[in-house]
């Protein structure tokens, strides 16, 4: 089998799986006061430091999540909220159109939800990164202070977002700022001067359902869940003790991924060769060094992915969806792809176990569903 689909979710590394089960084999609800939990309490505060240190944090400004969709969620409403409790309300929420579903939704609701708030959302460039002089035009017009909320790198093209300049736009505003880093992490080294950060364990080689959202100190924060206390009230529920723990020990695991690069490029100069009419997008914008883009035109992305899925080759169309069915990308919408090509858009994530072997099997079966069609075709 060869697995190429990492930006859905990475596999987990052998480092996470066995602190996972040895937090599962000791049990005990962190809250509690006995040995066992305050074994389990030990655990989720020594993976605090690794995530704090990871993201250059405070500890005590971690809040572990169910992962990347709830972390989006609660930096997107806990921002806002807190801001009006503060007395420093938000009236413009601005995300780009490039954005993952998590903050597209929230951030449409949002904007129904609280009267006086405006939903605004600013373009990319053709090639894929986010038009820095619309932001700052959209930031010039009208009154408020801003949320704007960006990714660090997409999720379907892989391009990295210029956090940089956007970080200086935001202050040239006073507008905070909410870095959706779930795909960025641990793949490159992230600059993060974000008020709001955001990661997923298993897009960097830990369990699925856990996260975290990192907030820069003193910045606004009105908590979602109610109840308990844990996450210093700031997300209350019994924490996942294993899958924190699994999450900590991946982060500790991770080198940055820019080693694969070379596997990538070898990829992509060879699927060009095999099927010349290839349309790869992002190439002309810095992108993560594992994710692939491309376009085999007139060849269905569902029908390419289960083709190769018969010969054991795992990819994925740019956008995984929950219901599993393959919907257009607004992604490639917003830089300005026809609807025809992005039907047959495919994603191949490499991850830290990638090697050759897959990447030859992915050319293989990629090269005799080109020739089919073009026999077809013909
Ligand atoms: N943000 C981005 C950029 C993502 O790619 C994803 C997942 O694909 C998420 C957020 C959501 O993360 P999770 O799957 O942990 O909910």
């Amino acid at each position: 089998m060869h697995y190429l689909d990492h930006n859905a979710t990475s596999a987990l590394r052998p480092e996470a799986r066995e602190a996972m089960l040895r937090a599962m084999d000791l049990g005990g609800n962190p809250s509690s006061i006995h040995a066992s939990g305050r074994k389990a309490r030990m655990l989720i505060e020594e993976a605090r430091t690794d995530v704090a240190r990871f993201t250059h944090a405070d500890p005590q400004n971690i809040i572990f999540t169910s992962g990347g969709t709830e972390s989006n969620a609660l930096a997107l409403w806990g921002a806002v909220q807190g801001a009006y409790e503060a007395d420093a309300r938000i009236t413009r929420l601005f995300i780009s159109a490039i954005e993952h579903d998590s903050i597209r939704a929230n951030a449409a609701a949002m904007a129904e939800r609280f009267a006086g708030l405006r939903l605004e959302t600013f373009p990319v460039t053709k090639d894929g990164v986010i038009d820095l002089a619309a932001l700052r035009q959209t930031m010039m017009e009208g009154k408020g202070r801003a949320l704007i909320a960006v990714m660090a790198a997409n999720n379907e093209t892989g391009i990295i977002q210029p956090l940089d300049e956007i970080a200086t736009i935001a202050r040239a505003y006073d507008a905070r700022l909410l870095v959706d880093a779930v795909q960025a992490a641990g793949k490159i080294p992230l600059s993060l001067d974000a008020d709001y950060l955001t990661l997923s364990a298993h897009k960097l080689g830990g369990p699925q359902g856990v996260g975290a959202l990192v907030l820069k100190a003193g910045a606004a924060f009105a908590p979602f869940t109610l109840g308990g206390g844990q996450e210093r009230s700031l997300r209350a529920g019994t924490e996942n003790v294993s899958g924190i723990t699994g999450f900590a020990a991946a982060i500790r695991a991770a080198s940055d991924l820019r080693s694969l690069q070379n596997l990538r490029d070898q990829f992509e100069a060879e699927l060009n060769r095999i099927a010349p009419d290839t349309i790869f997008f992002g190439m002309q914008s810095p992108r993560l060094p594992n994710t692939s883009n491309f376009a085999l035109p007139g060849i269905n992305a569902e029908t390419a992915i289960m083709a190769l899925d018969l010969d054991g080759v795992m990819i994925s169309s740019g956008a995984a969806c929950s219901s599993g069915k393959v919907r257009s990308s607004h992604v490639l919408a917003a830089m300005g792809v026809s609807e025809d090509i992005a039907r047959c858009a495919l994603r191949l994530s490499l991850g830290w176990n990638s090697t050759e072997a897959d990447i030859h099997a992915a050319l293989k079966s990629l090269n005799k569903l080109h020739a089919r069609h073009s026999r077809v075709a013909a």
